[in-house]
C-alpha cells in the first residue's frame, strides 16, 4: 500500500479536492427545498470524466442522489456516504458569500464547508484515487452523495434509495459524518469515531378542557392543565441509561489519565455520583453538557400552541416536545418513563420516532480506523462516541440492521480555533489543511480495508 501512496502527488490532490469543495459549496442546496440535483450533476460529471459510471436518481424533481461503484472481490461492500443538502443561512450575518466557495487565507468558506460537503469532496477524491491508482479491491466500494439529511424526516435521500434502489447502496460497511473531531483531556489527545446516536421521539402533548369566556374562569382550563404537565416534565429527573458506547468512550479516556481523573470518569456512569463527577471532569463545558444528555432520555418542550383570542378560554392546548432516547430505549419504554410526570389526562401523540443506534466497535472497519490513526497521529487515541443528534445512519440501520455505520471525518483543531463550532452557524468554513488531512487518512483507511493484496509492505 505504501508503495502506491508514494506515487500520489498530494500537492496536486490538495488543489483538486479544494476545487471540488468550492464547486459543491457554489451549488445552493439549502434544504428546504434542497435542489441537490445541482451537486449530483456536478459529481456525476467529475466521475464520468474519470471513466466511472454514475447513476443519478431523483426521489422528487430536484432531489437528486448520485451513486457510483468500483467493482471488487467478494467481501462485503463499503459505502462512502455523504449528504449534499445544507441548512439555511442568514446571509447578512456572514462576512463572505455563503455560496461563494471562496478560498481565503487557507480556509474554504461557505455553507456546508463542515457539514458536510467537505466529506463529500474528500470521499469523492478517495474514490477517484482508488481508480487512478488501480487499487485491486477485495470488495466493491460504493460512492453515494445523497439528498435530504438536514430537514425534518429526511425522506428523499439514503432512506429513499434503500427503499427504491437498494442495489445502488447495498453495503455492509458505511463511512459517513458524525465523528473524527479531536479533543484533549489533561494534555492527552483523542479522536472520536461515531459508533452510535440517540434515538428521536418527537411528540405532542394535548390537553383538553372546557371552553369558556375569559371573564369567567373555571377549573377545567386546557392551558392550565398542559402547563402543569410541561412543568412536571421539565423538572423531572429522568433515570440514567448508560450505554456500552459511553462506557467505552469514558474508559478510553480514563486509560490515559491519573487515578483520580480516571475514577471521576467512571463515576459519571454511576447514577448516585454522576452529577458530582461530571462537574469535576477536566472537559470543556459543551462536552460535559453532551455527556449529561447522552446518559439518559431527554425532553425539550419547544413549541406551544393554544388559544387565539385574549378573552376566550380554548378547548385545547398543545405542546411539542423534542425527545431523544438513550441507546437501549424504545418508544414504549420512553412513554412509560414520562407518563407518571404528565398524568393520564393528557394525550400523547407521536410525530416522529427513530430508534437509538449503537454499532459494535468489534469490526474490521473500526480496527482499520484505529490502526491508521495510530500511524498518522501516534500520540492520539481513537474513542468510540455517541452523538446527541442524528445522521443518515438513522435511515440505514433500522432498515438494514446488519450494516455497520461509522462517523469518521478526521479533523484537527487548527490555529487554536474550533472550526467544528461553526457547523450550522454563521461564517462556516474549513481549513484546507483539515480537508487534506481527512482525505489522506480516509484514503489510507479505504485502501487498507479494501485492498485485496495480502502482500502489503509494512
Ligand atoms: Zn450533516
Amino acid at each position: 500500500m505504501k508503495v502506491k501512496t508514494m506515487t500520489i502527488n498530494w500537492h496536486h490532490i490538495e488543489k483538486e479536492v479544494t476545487n471540488f469543495l468550492q464547486h459543491l459549496i457554489r451549488c445552493n442546496t439549502t434544504n428546504p427545498p434542497g435542489n441537490e440535483i445541482l451537486c449530483a450533476n456536478y459529481i456525476a460529471d467529475v466521475l464520468k470524466r474519470e471513466g466511472i459510471d454514475a447513476t443519478i436518481t431523483e426521489s422528487e424533481p430536484g432531489r437528486g442522489n448520485v451513486t457510483a461503484r468500483l467493482k471488487g472481490g467478494n467481501e462485503s461492500a463499503l459505502m462512502l456516504l455523504g449528504h449534499t443538502d445544507v441548512v439555511a443561512v442568514e446571509p447578512d450575518k456572514w462576512s463572505r458569500d455563503p455560496f461563494g466557495g471562496e478560498l481565503h487565507n487557507g480556509y474554504i468558506w461557505g455553507r456546508g464547508a463542515l457539514d458536510m460537503k467537505n466529506m463529500v469532496a474528500a470521499e469523492l477524491m478517495v474514490f477517484l484515487l482508488l481508480k487512478r491508482q488501480g487499487v485491486t479491491l477485495n470488495r466493491d466500494v460504493i460512492y453515494a452523495a445523497t439528498a435530504d439529511e438536514e430537514a425534518g424526516k429526511g425522506n428523499h435521500g439514503i432512506g429513499w434509495l434503500i427503499d427504491h434502489h437498494p442495489e445502488e447502496v447495498n453495503a455492509k460497511y458505511v463511512l459517513t459524518e458524525g465523528g473524527g473531531g479531536d479533543f484533549y483531556v489533561n494534555g492527552k489527545h483523542f479522536y472520536t469515531c461515531q459508533t452510535g446516536q440517540k434515538g428521536i421521539f418527537r411528540f405532542r402533548l394535548k390537553a383538553k378542557g372546557r371552553p369558556g369566556h375569559g371573564s369567567r374562569p373555571h377549573r377545567d382550563n386546557a392551558v392550565v392543565k398542559l402547563s402543569r404537565a410541561i412543568a412536571a416534565l421539565g423538572q423531572a429527573k429522568l433515570p440514567m441509561h448508560p450505554s456500552e458506547t459511553l462506557r467505552a468512550f469514558l474508559e478510553g479516556i480514563a486509560a490515559t489519565q491519573d487515578d483520580e481523573t480516571a475514577q471521576q470518569l467512571r463515576r459519571a456512569l454511576d447514577a448516585e455520583n454522576s452529577e458530582t463527577a461530571l462537574q469535576k471532569l477536566p472537559l470543556a463545558p459543551d462536552m460535559i453538557a453532551s455527556l449529561r444528555a447522552l446518559l439518559q432520555n431527554t425532553v425539550s418542550p419547544t413549541i406551544l400552541e393554544a388559544g387565539s383570542k385574549i378573552n376566550v378560554i380554548p378547548a385545547e392546548a398543545t405542546a411539542r416536545i423534542d425527545g431523544r432516547l438513550a441507546p437501549g430505549q424504545t418508544d414504549e419504554s420512553f412513554e412509560a418513563e414520562i407518563r407518571p410526570c404528565i398524568g393520564d389526562e393528557i394525550d400523547l401523540i407521536v410525530d416522529q420516532y427513530s430508534p437509538p443506534l449503537e454499532t459494535s466497535t468489534n469490526s474490521p472497519l473500526y480496527e482499520t480506523i484505529v490502526h491508521v490513526m495510530a500511524e498518522r497521529d501516534p500520540d492520539a487515541t481513537v474513542v468510540p462516541a455517541l452523538m446527541t443528534g442524528g445522521t443518515d445512519a438513522k435511515h440505514i440501520c433500522p432498515r438494514w440492521p446488519d450494516v455497520q455505520v461509522y462517523g469518521f471525518m478526521p479533523h484537527r483543531q487548527v490555529r487554536e480555533e474550533k472550526e467544528m463550532n461553526l457547523i450550522h452557524g454563521h461564517n462556516e468554513r474549513t481549513s484546507v489543511e483539515n480537508l487534506v488531512f481527512a482525505t489522506r487518512i480516509l484514503y489510507d483507511i479505504v485502501t487498507r480495508f479494501c485492498q485485496s493484496s495480502t502482500g502489503e509492505k509494512a
